[in-house]
């Protein structure tokens, strides 16, 4: 295997503003807060070129970085990244975690890199990225890979949430993830009450995801659950609704649904912890893994233990969603072979896809990487450009 050495790599800021400002439990943000990574690599052996993008996407107070950080360790990082070579996979994650601590690079950071990193290997070798995370060489080359995305409605008056699903829906989307977890002044949470009452007046019948960002108490969680049930909502999963492991556990036990851990499931080690616990689900993002290879090394783990999966995103454009969606792709089966084992025996639960912020956004810069068609993103071969 011929090393590959990086010849360019440019990082600049990515500040896209947003439709309108994304609320959630915990903060509020009206553009995003990223960094754009851009490397080049060239075959020693071939010659051959290949060029990559990938996003470093703060989303503060989430992400315990924020813009101006990832710029300056990312330009020191790029400093001693131009001229390295690296041979393999695994050469490739020591060469990044050796820059990664010289230069100080959050995980957010790291994310961003190795995805720019990957791409440009794929783009160099004419495969898709998915295959650099061992995707299954079984699978059907010719048919494409598609997967329905949920979108999501973030805190705001009750009336405007509704509203907003009728609006999504009206372009084809079926599957809602509602930004829950707003505490009223008495500890109660009639605001998440109202809102609900809202979507199942003004959209009876729709499928929800509740997110409570850490930002509800275990009964909050179980009795907004049970409210969107009488008033006739699918809910399909509730992520992280409390901060601690405890009583998500007591939820995924006692509920019909995946209880699905996000911000406390950061480290390979911490989603290793939840499942012993007894916590029924995980959502990856690249970000807090550090990149593709590491989401994929616990989207593994997560299936061998029959993790519910949830596919998610910082606030990030078409560069970011793209990496995740190789994620995916990596972590999903490949064409099945006739088998007389019956086929839900074999194939995994579905993950639930929660790549739409870029349909959050006033504008959208880059090209390729994925088609969209309403909820609908169908995977490119080619990264983004
Ligand atoms: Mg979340």
């Amino acid at each position: 295997m011929a090393a590959l050495r990086i010849i360019d790599v440019d990082v600049e800021p990515l500040s896209i503003p947003l439709r309108e400002p994304f609320v959630i439990a915990t903060g509020r943000i009206d553009a995003t807060r990223a960094v754009l990574v851009r490397v080049r690599l060239q075959d020693e052996l071939t010659q051959r070129r290949g060029t990559g993008l990938g996003e470093a996407a703060a989303l503060p107070p989430v992400t315990s970085c924020d813009q101006p950080d990832l710029l300056r360790t990312l330009t020191a990082a790029s400093t001693a990244l131009l001229g390295a070579s690296f041979t393999g996979l695994r050469g490739l994650r020591d060469l990044i975690d050796g820059v990664a601590g010289d230069a100080g690079l959050h995980l957010v950071a790291r994310a961003g890199l190795e995805s720019a990193l990957l791409f440009a290997w794929a783009q160099l070798l004419g495969v898709p990225m998915h295959r650099l995370l061992g995707s299954q060489p079984n699978d059907d080359p010719v048919r494409a890979f598609q997967v329905e995305t949920d979108i999501t409605i973030p805190i705001a008056a009750p009336a405007h949430m509704a509203q907003l699903v009728c609006r999504w829906r009206a372009l084809g989307f079926r599957i809602f993830k509602v930004k829950v977890g707003r505490n009223d002044d008495d500890g109660g949470c009639e605001g998440d009450v109202d809102a609900i009452d809202a979507i199942a007046s003004d959209a009876p019948g729709v499928r929800l995801r509740l997110d409570g960002n850490a930002g509800q108490s275990e009964a909050q969680a179980r009795a907004l659950f049970l409210r969107a049930l009488e008033q006739g909502l699918t809910v399909e999963l509730l992520e992280q609704p409390t901060p601690d492991a405890a009583p998500l556990a007591a939820l995924s036990t006692s509920l019909p649904i995946p209880v699905i851990a996000d911000e406390s499931a950061g480290t390979y080690n911490d989603v290793v912890a939840l499942a012993a616990a007894g916590v029924s689900g995980v959502n990856l993002k690249l970000v807090k893994h550090g990149g593709p290879l590491e989401a994929a090394r616990i989207g593994r783990f997560a299936r061998r233990r029959h993790l519910a999966l949830m596919a998610g995103a910082m606030v990030e454009t078409r560069v970011g969603l793209a990496a995740m969606l190789h994620v995916v792709r990596a972590l999903s089966p490949g064409r099945q072979r006739p088998s007389r084992t019956p086929a839900a025996d074999r194939a995994p639960s579905p993950i639930a896809i929660d790549l739409d912020t870029a349909f959050l956004l006033a504008d959208d810069p880059f090209v390729g990487g994925y088609h969209a068609h309403g909820p609908w993103l169908t995977l490119l071969a080619d990264g983004p450009a």
